[in-house]
């Protein structure tokens, strides 16, 4: 009897195993940290095999933890640090260099190059994105021009391209022995190469790039048969049937399959992806175009997607650098221990001001000062700062698609905090929702392999089954609402042209 499902979590920091019941409930975990490798400013890599092989003894733990077999489980679901660039040898499945993470920065001078003709948005109506070294097209390229012998190899069709969901997939589905060579849309719609609308590499984008499209998967919908595990695996003869990028498997997870539906994740910054139906809605605010996830058989769903640099690493630049607090969880308390900001508002524009502002020249600012301003208020403006974000972002998206927000569904390391939470909802004037399954990444993963193989009937089933674990209703009265968010505004302000 199939009666789970198991999810595989590639995240940046660890890859997490979580094996789920027909109620959608946790039943086990297994996790392991791998290295983060920093060898130079801006770089930061890690080891395939690191991964891969942790990602098996996750799995082990998992299923260990909850003393079950192979046998027990109906399919296996994927889910991934996006954009995260792997390119390993087809004969011997070795990769070729480490895989160069999402954050890494060491391919400006390739986005510079590229951008001479066209500027960056030379291919954004195509991709639904800028030209930025955070996604896989440049990674590629400088691991092409890099690596002695590459360029060669790549041309012979000796090498194979992935994000982490295909590096598992292929040596899960038998590595050099017929590993399976595919990722899903949503991952494919953060490397550069896919054209947004045909949902195919594109060969425009290949040639610009120089990217031989030997090398790249076959990309298939979110929801669909993927492969089947093969050789001496613990889930040998189970089959992949859902493959998501991190954040999109996180919506899934929130069931916000609807256009107009959303979800923001709070975690060192926040992620806001909104459903836009079957539409690319093409962002006028600086927000990403993306697909939101394919069901097989069916039209494709897309979403914007905003993101928020500085949140949880403000409190963590509290604790680290102010050493306010101990540990992330006080600045609730301490937040609690007045009653509003006092007229404080803290800017945390450290690297510039991204979505919406685009304002490379601004720097933190914290203002509103006065001798009655004690740590608290400080603590507080801080916590406000994230919701403040936030409500801009989420006015951005609205504008660009046109539509409302009924509510935000939120997860993350930042939503336990429920100071935070009711000021978001008192500032946005919508209830926030926390979903009772905090894991909405994996839970996500696991929805779509599970509605794959009929473990689950339906995307209303899915909804039937999500619990709510917590609720916050708007409180503050309009009035007060307008003077925060004007005061927010005129704080933005004084971040301008600074550096
Ligand atoms: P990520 O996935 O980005 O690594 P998490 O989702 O684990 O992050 O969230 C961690 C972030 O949340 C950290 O930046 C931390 O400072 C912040 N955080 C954790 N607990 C709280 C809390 N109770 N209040 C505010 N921020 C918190």
């Amino acid at each position: 009897m199939s009666e789970y499902i198991i999810s595989i979590d590639q995240g940046t920091t660890s890859t997490r195993a979580i094996v789920f019941d027909k109620q959608g409930q946790i039943v086990s975990t297994g996790q392991l940290e791998h290295k983060q490798i920093m060898t130079n400013p801006g770089w930061v890599e890690h080891d395939p095999e690191e991964i891969w092989t942790n990602s098996r003894e996750a799995v082990g733990q998992a299923l260990a933890r909850a003393n079950l077999t192979r046998r027990q489980i109906a399919s296996i679901g994927i889910t991934n640090q996006r954009e995260t660039t792997v390119i390993w040898e087809k004969a011997t499945g070795k990769p070729i260099y480490n895989a160069i993470v999402w954050q890494d920065t060491r391919t400006q001078d390739i986005v510079d190059r590229l951008a001479e003709d066209g500027g960056l948005q030379r291919f954004q109506r195509k991709t639904g994105l800028p030209l930025a070294p955070y996604f896989s097209a440049t990674k590629i390229v400088w691991i092409l021009e890099n690596v002695a012998g590459a360029k060669e190899m790549a041309k012979n069709g000796e090498l194979l391209f992935g994000t982490t969901d295909s590096w598992l997939l292929w040596n899960l589905t038998g590595g050099v022995n017929g590993g399976v060579h595919k990722t899903d849309v949503t991952n494919a719609s953060r490397t550069l190469l896919m054209d947004l609308r045909t949902l195919q590499w594109d060969e425009e984008l290949l040639k610009a790039f120089d990217i031989p499209a030997a090398m790249l998967p076959e990309i298939q919908p979110s929801v669909s048969e993927f492969g089947t595990v093969e050789g001496n695996n613990l889930l040998r003869t189970v089959k992949i049937t859902g493959i998501l990028g991190d954040q999109q498997a996180a919506t899934f997870g929130q069931t916000a399959f609807e256009k107009g539906e959303s979800k923001n994740t709070y975690g060192t910054g926040n992620f806001l992806i909104v459903n836009t139906g079957n539409q690319v809605v093409e962002s006028i605010n600086g927000l990403i175009s993306t697909v939101c996830y394919q069901i097989e058989g069916e039209e494709p769903v897309y979403a914007l997607e905003g993101s928020i640099a500085v949140t949880g690493s403000l409190v963590q630049w509290l604790r680290d650098n102010l050493g306010m607090i101990g540990e992330s969880s006080e600045v609730e308390t301490l937040a609690k221990s007045v009653e509003d900001n006092g007229g404080a508002y803290f800017v945390p524009a450290f690297s510039g001001l991204f979505a919406p502002h685009w304002r490379p020249d601004a720097r933190g600012v914290l203002v509103g000062l006065t001798r009655y301003i004690h740590k608290g208020h400080i603590a507080r403006a801080s916590l406000e700062a994230t919701a403040f974000q936030t409500a801009e972002v989420m006015a951005a998206a609205s504008n660009d698609a046109g539509i409302g927000f009924g509510e935000l569904r939120v997860d993350g390391g930042m939503v336990k905090n429920e100071t935070l939470m009711q000021f978001q909802a008192d500032i946005l004037d919508i209830p926030v929702v926390r979903p009772k399954i905090i894991e909405t990444t994996a839970l996500g993963a696991a929805y779509a392999a599970g509605l794959q193989v009929g473990f689950w009937s339906s995307l209303d089933q899915l909804k039937e089954i999500w619990q709510v674990g917590g609720e916050w209703k708007p409180q503050m009265s309009a009035e007060r609402r307008t003077e925060l968010l004007k005061n927010w505004d005129k704080a933005v302000q004084r971040t301008l042209d600074w550096a």
